[in-house]
């Protein structure tokens, strides 16, 4: 069956070979090779127990066990196989993060029916007759169809994405409401042309496609930091390394950090291109994303768009990967298996000969010290497209003018948005904070209301009437007594969020038209990429925005950026603040004047001295990223240390912290590699979800084995069932 293999890459049926599924078994099974044989690489159904499993074959048989008591593989599935290199990516992604090979496999096989017939199959269509008879449930059916935007669905799908049962669409297939059609499974997607003509670039432009065209040329391994202040054109230059791997006949990954930018950036591949690339993200469909794995490992896609995890597709001739917003902090995946995707883009890169561009205008230090250092090229972008240059930023210092009282917009600010109010121009007021307020206190007894189940307050969401733990979710309605002291009426709200922002912008101008944009508000990506597009066409006076609005989406009439609370990130002791704040800062304030008109930004602050509002507001970036790198080097700390967080959790914290206790009684293996041990301590957020959370932090300096160090020690210590361990390599948030 396995088609298309060399038949000198075949084990015969009958040899053993070693298949590693997806089960936690920690390492590859061996099996016997199936009637017709296999290749390595092979997806395979295998039996474990009494199930039927899917499985990769990762090589010849181990030996472990006797020939003829392996079990056969069951089935060569019609897939393409898992080619050496992804085998080998998948392997040191999972040393590397010190994750299970297995959980690994999982993220590669992420898509459903891998082990169905290629054959046709039924999906439903709308713009059948309206049924007779319309009730919730069925209109709630076609809202979902036209949800995805008519695309055809399967019925099962269709029915889950609605929230109804099987019958309801049965149903309104029979009364005529939904069509039925004979679809080919998986057909490979539209070509892209790279002849077509894209625009004219700069002469800066020009140079900077030229080295990256070169690049992907090449055809050896290499990462490019593409860096140029937002509105200078790196999308459209980066597109030209696209251009050039569709021109070779292989294939391009970008990845993305938000949902909320690809429809912005569909459109301009399928201008560039004259199609659409493949899509992968948690909004595409479950019948898009079987259709896109497959065509990844049989090169029926030549370019996909993406989120992070579109990096464990199994391409076929992967020869470029661009991270586009490089520092965004959405590429770690904090949940699950730990990993970033800008280094494992890299790893995967390197293990391909293919190429990386990490695209920013604010690189995170890592990125920027690996280009001072030559290990990466670097190539810049000086000047803004077009007749702008970047907005003209301040600080409005508010220990001089403050904001009355309950209110957060001060008069300078204020009187800024009025301009523009005035001029038919937009403004962006940031405020990095969900719901109404971030506190609610009881003005009787003091105390705030927390999360029955974290170590968080919980945050009022006016909009939703209730108050949300922004730690697990979890909601109540808005007491109108105290839980704890039982007095009425009492209850305040301290501080701002977006919510009462927009009040206060509401009764300030109430004649503007006010929009407020915060992931919690949008039921779908879809909803929010409309929004995105009405505001950008006009459809807002005033965006009242969280950071969900820093991440490059063009607003061409917005020509002020009012950042309500520049000191915001400054608080805390995260490694990462200063830098965070500076790109965060940078980003939103480059929302500002890319079209025609001249943008100004400015920064409401209380400390308008310190070092980092200093350094983003005199552009000198580089002398930032200097001083942030010679600060850490001073203290080893990443990039020039490495670092690796263990989060112990569980419902007892006498054992988790004695877990704790006694992993640091055995920190030898750690301090062999001239590592040190910090912790355990209790987590910032201490409890989450019932469960107890305590941290110990490994540093070690730059050269050191930390993963084998790590992976030696804790293996020293029995964990009890009750208590998870994660380890976190790299770790970029200590929460
Ligand atoms: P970045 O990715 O650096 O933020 P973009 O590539 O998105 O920049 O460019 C910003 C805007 O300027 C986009 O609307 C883009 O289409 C336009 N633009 C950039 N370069 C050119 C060019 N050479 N010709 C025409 N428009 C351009
Ligand atoms: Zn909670």
């Amino acid at each position: 069956m396995a088609e298309g293999l060399p038949i000198d890459e075949l084990w015969p049926a009958g040899t053993p070979v070693a298949v590693l599924t997806t089960e936690p078994l920690g390492r590859p099974l061996d099996y016997r090779a199936p009637e017709g044989g296999v290749g390595p690489g092979a997806l395979v159904e295998v039996p474990l127990g009494p199930r039927r499993v899917l499985g990769v074959v990762w090589g010849p048989g181990t030996g472990d066990f006797p020939v003829e008591r392996l079990r056969p593989v069951t089935r060569v599935l019609e897939a393409a196989p898992f080619a050496e290199p992804l085998r080998n990516f998948l392997t040191r992604a999972a040393d590397y993060t010190l994750t299970p090979l297995p959980a690994m496999l999982r993220l590669a096989t992420r898509a459903p029916g891998l082990a169905d017939p290629p054959g046709p199959r039924k999906l439903l269509i709308g713009g059948g007759q309206p049924p007779a008879r319309m009730t919730d449930a069925r209109q709630r059916v076609l809202q979902a169809l036209e949800d995805f935007g008519g695309a055809p669905l399967a019925p099962g799908e269709l029915a889950a994405l609605a929230g109804v049962g099987g019958a309801v669409v049965r149903g309104l297939v029979a009364a005529g409401g939904l069509v039925e059609i004979d679809a080919p499974r998986d057909l490979p997607y539209p070509a892209l042309d790279p002849a077509r003509a894209g625009k004219p670039l700069t002469a800066d432009q020009e140079a900077a496609a030229q080295t990256l065209r070169a690049s992907v040329a090449s055809g050896v391994y290499g990462t490019t930091l593409l860096k140029g202040v937002t509105g200078s054109g790196k999308t459209e230059v980066y597109l030209e390394a696209v251009a050039e791997t569709l021109r070779a006949g292989r294939q391009a990954l970008v990845l993305l950090p938000e949902i909320a930018l690809t429809a912005d950036f569909l459109a301009r591949v399928e201008e560039r291109f004259g199609a659409r690339p493949g899509e992968w993200h948690s909004g595409v469909t479950q019948t898009e994303r079987r259709r896109l794995w497959r065509m990844a490992g049989s090169g029926g896609v030549g370019l996909v768009v993406g989120a992070r995890s579109a990096l464990f597709l199994p391409f076929r001739d992967l020869a470029l990967i661009v991270v586009d917003e490089e520092h965004d902090t959405s590429y770690k995946q904090e949940d699950g298996v730990l990993y970033n995707a800008r280094d494992m883009a890299v790893l995967r890169a390197s293990l391909t000969d293919a190429q990386v561009i990490l695209a920013s205008a604010t690189p995170c230090l890592e990125t920027w010290v690996n280009a001072e250092s030559g290990k990466y090229a670097r190539v810049d972008l000086t000047a803004r497209f077009g007749p702008q240059d970047l907005p003209e930023m301040r600080a409005l210092d508010l220990r001089a003018s403050p904001p009355e009282a309950g209110r957060w917009v001060g008069p300078e600010l204020g009187h800024a948005v009025g301009e523009r109010l005035a001029r038919g121009e937009q403004a962006l007021l940031f405020l990095n904070r969900r719901g109404y307020a971030p506190v609610t206190v009881c003005r009787a007894c003091g105390q705030q209301i927390g999360c029955d189940q974290c170590d968080a307050r919980m945050v009022e969401h006016r909009f939703l009437k209730r108050l949300v733990c922004h730690q697990c979710g979890a909601t109540k309605p808005l007491p109108t007594a105290c839980p704890s002291c039982g007095v009425e009426g009492r209850l305040a709200a301290v501080g701002p969020g977006v919510e009462r922002l927009a009040e206060e912008v509401a009764h300030r101008w109430p004649e503007a038209r006010v929009a407020v944009l915060s992931s919690d508000l949008f039921g779908s990506a879809r909803a929010l990429k409309e929004r995105f597009t009405d505001i950008a066409n006009g459809g807002a006076d005033i965006i009242i925005g969280t950071q969900i609005v820093a991440k490059g989406h063009n607003f061409p009439l917005l020509t002020l950026v009012g950042v309500i609370d520049a000191d915001l990130g400054l608080q805390g002791s995260d490694l990462r603040a200063a830098e965070r704040t500076f790109q965060l800062m940078r980003q939103v304030a480059g929302r500002a004047g890319r079209a025609d008109r001249a943008g100004q930004a400015m920064l409401q602050t209380f400390q308008p001295d310190h070092p980092v509002l200093q350094a983003i507001l005199s552009g000198e970036e580089e002398r930032f990223w200097r001083a942030e790198a010679a600060e850490r080097q001073a203290i080893g700390m990443p990039p020039f240390g490495r670092l690796a967080a263990i989060i112990l959790s569980g419902p007892d914290v006498a054992q988790v912290f004695d877990l704790g206790g006694e992993l640091a009684r055995r920190a030898a293996p750690l301090t062999a590699i001239g590592a040190q041990l910090f912790g355990p301590a209790p987590a910032p957020i201490a409890r989450v979800r019932g469960r107890h959370r305590v941290r110990l932090l490994v540093k070690a300096p730059k050269g050191a084995p930390l993963q084998s160090a790590v992976a030696a020690w804790i293996a020293q210590v029995r964990v009890p069932a009750a208590v998870r361990l994660a380890v976190d390599i790299d770790p970029q948030s200590f929460y």
